[in-house]
């Protein structure tokens, strides 16, 4: 099952020592992450394509490859150039500190540090990042989206969606204007894991805009030929 459509914020903690792994899942899924793990740099890599974290703990001291090595390379790959890392080390010197954020990490923890500290930074980095998790619901046009309740309406009119729909609607609201191909939406909200056929895709945006393309209403989601999708009122002209 993927869980790409949590609202909740999903961190990977990147770290080889199982006691400190423990601490910081206990401690993140207490206060509303998800988490999954990864022991060295391989493992992150792949984590991180398989899974898309909104987060990524990275501690310095890993196997065969070191934390800021992986950094540099996470910087390096536009696909994660923008992505959220903290590093976490045990060194506290200011040099160390300077090199760790010269290879592109967003914060730095010293270890041993305390659960509120580490939430706290946690939360500030992906507010930084992803503003959306601060906000109570999401809105385009005259589309509303309430997260907590997960009522969605257009104008005054309430919309009913499927679970699918939802998902489509609310990965599509968080990024306005831009346009998806099958694929990207699939990886997105159905998650990578998922045995299913790009078109399937275009079953659930037909559904999803029979349900919010209410009647004397433009239509809210453009088919870009040959592209995808994007959320964007779609005009005559
Ligand atoms: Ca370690």
């Amino acid at each position: 099952m993927s869980s790409a459509s949590s609202l909740k914020p999903s961190v990977l903690i990147v770290e080889d020592e199982a006691a400190l792994v423990e601490l910081l899942s206990y401690n993140l899924e207490k206060n509303g992450f998800r988490t999954s793990i990864a022991r060295d740099g391989e493992e992150a890599i792949l984590a991180i394509a398989e899974t898309k974290p909104d987060l990524v703990l990275l501690d310095w001291m890993l196997p065969y490859v070191s934390g800021i090595e992986i950094c540099r390379r996470l910087r390096r790959d536009p696909e994660t150039r923008e992505l959220p890392i903290i590093l976490l080390t045990a060194r506290g010197e200011e040099g160390d500190r300077i090199r760790g954020l010269d290879s592109g990490a967003d914060d730095y923890i010293v270890k041993p540090f305390s659960p509120s500290e580490l939430i706290a930074r946690v939360k500030a980095v992906i507010r930084r990042a992803r503003p959306i998790f601060d906000k109570d619901a999401l809105s385009y046009a005259d589309i509303v989206m309430d997260l907590a309740s997960h009522r969605v309406s257009r104008g005054d009119q309430s919309i009913k969606l499927g679970p699918t729909e939802f998902r489509l609607l609310r990965f599509l609201l968080e990024r306005p204007g831009r346009v998806f191909e099958r694929e990207q939406l699939l990886d997105h909200v159905w998650g990578q894991d998922a045995d299913i056929e790009p078109r399937t895709v275009d079953v659930h945006i037909r559904r999803l805009r029979m349900a919010i393309n209410l009647p004397g209403s433009p239509n809210v989601i453009r088919t870009v030929r040959s592209a995808g999708y994007a959320l964007e009122v779609e005009t005559d002209h």
